[in-house]
């Protein structure tokens, strides 16, 4: 079985092909960064129209790259939510658009469950499992017991921890995207010299909560005056220190919760873009340990969006007989406690 998948709900234009023996047989990524970067964040006309712009020409491509045409696909799975609303609607349109002229399968994939079930790409994990979900707009802990089955035991109560990062190198005065510049940053950086909020850390519960500590971060900039770039490194390091430890803090409160629902004591996996980040890699590995359990961790570009993530949730929900209608709707807004299992009854 092999799957087309596409992406556009942000400002990645992604298209992949995957097969249900989890096969990465094409995975390609453009990102808009450049065409962003002047304005410190995704303006979404830019973007939607930069979607419609490359994403054919993309899908061509990878299709040539796995050496397969259109007469050898089983399905076509695209992104319908949630996301800007104008870049959704182009993966959205032209998966449909396919689907209908080649007498396809359509599979709607919610973008978060995509980057939920990586984890069974890469590592054929199996239900359940902790996720710790950090992305450029979510933050959440949630039990996953399977396909469209999310219970969800947290989440942020104001900024996802991508916004944060993004939102910390901005006030650094650092490069856009800014979670990857933050980690550059702060490598050469003392964690200890700012001491930064931990908000809610050794509070019950698995809540989040970032705003608080990215306005210390404004304070702190503030204070200093013109940043020196040992002060930039300091205060990215102390901010990464600062949010790995809540991160770990509520998601040892999970791991409690999990294994009393489940009778497990994990594996946890850790998805999203924020995933790509090292530290916080090392946190939650020393974290996974010392409650005796393992850390699943994608490689870092399967963590940030791509469309083999969408291909493969479309692999999952059509191997248990999902098939949407050419109705379905983008979705700008779309909680994963909202989706679905699965079931042959759904066929349309
Ligand atoms: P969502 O998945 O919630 O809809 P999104 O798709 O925009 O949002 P992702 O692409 O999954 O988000 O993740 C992007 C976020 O990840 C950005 O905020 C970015 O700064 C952050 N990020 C990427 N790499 C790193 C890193 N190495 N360290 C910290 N944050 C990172
Ligand atoms: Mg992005
Ligand atoms: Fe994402």
């Amino acid at each position: 079985m092999l799957i087309l998948g596409l992406e556009s709900s942000c400002d990645e234009t992604a298209v992949a092909l995957v097969n249900d023996a989890g096969d990465i047989r094409a995975n390609l990524v453009l990102s808009q960064l450049a065409e962003h970067r002047p304005y410190g964040g995704v303006v979404p006309e830019i973007a939607a129209r930069s979607h419609l712009d490359h994403l054919d020409g993309l899908i061509v491509k990878a299709l040539e790259e796995a050496g397969v045409g259109f007469d050898d696909l089983h399905g076509v799975a695209a992104t319908l939510g949630p996301g800007l609303i104008g870049g959704v609607l182009v993966a959205a349109t032209t998966g449909k658009a396919i689907a209908a002229a080649r007498g396809l399968p359509f599979v709607a994939v919610n973008h978060l469950e995509g980057h939920a079930l990586t984890a069974r790409l890469t590592d054929r994990l199996a239900f359940p499992y902790l996720l710790l979900l950090v992305s450029g707009g979510h933050c959440q802990l949630l039990a996953v017991e399977g396909v469209g089955r999310y219970r969800r035991y947290g989440g942020t109560i104001d900024d996802a921890v991508g916004e944060a990062f993004d939102k910390t190198a901005k006030l650094l005065g650092l490069d856009y995207p800014g979670g990857p510049a933050v980690e550059r940053a702060a490598r050469t950086g003392d964690a200890s010299r700012f001491a930064l909020p931990r908000p809610l850390k050794g509070r019950p519960g698995c809540d989040f909560s970032f705003s608080g500590l990215k306005t210390a971060v404004r304070q702190q900039v503030q204070q200093l005056g013109a940043l020196s770039s040992q002060d930039r490194a300091d205060l990215a390091a102390s901010f990464q220190a600062a949010v790995a430890e809540v991160l770990v803090d509520r998601t040892r409160n999970a791991l409690v919760r999990f294994r009393a629902d489940t009778g497990q004591p994990g594996p946890l996996v850790v998805a999203g873009g924020v995933a790509a980040n090292g530290s916080l890699r090392q946190a939650l590995t020393v974290l996974t340990e010392a409650e005796g359990t393992e850390l699943v961790a994608p490689p870092a570009k399967l963590c940030t969006d791509n469309a083999a993530m969408i291909a493969w949730a479309g692999v999952e929900r059509l191997r248990l007989g999902q098939r949407d209608s050419l109705d379905a709707r983008a979705r700008p807004r779309w909680p994963l406690e909202e989706l679905d299992t699965p079931t042959p009854e759904l066929e349309v």
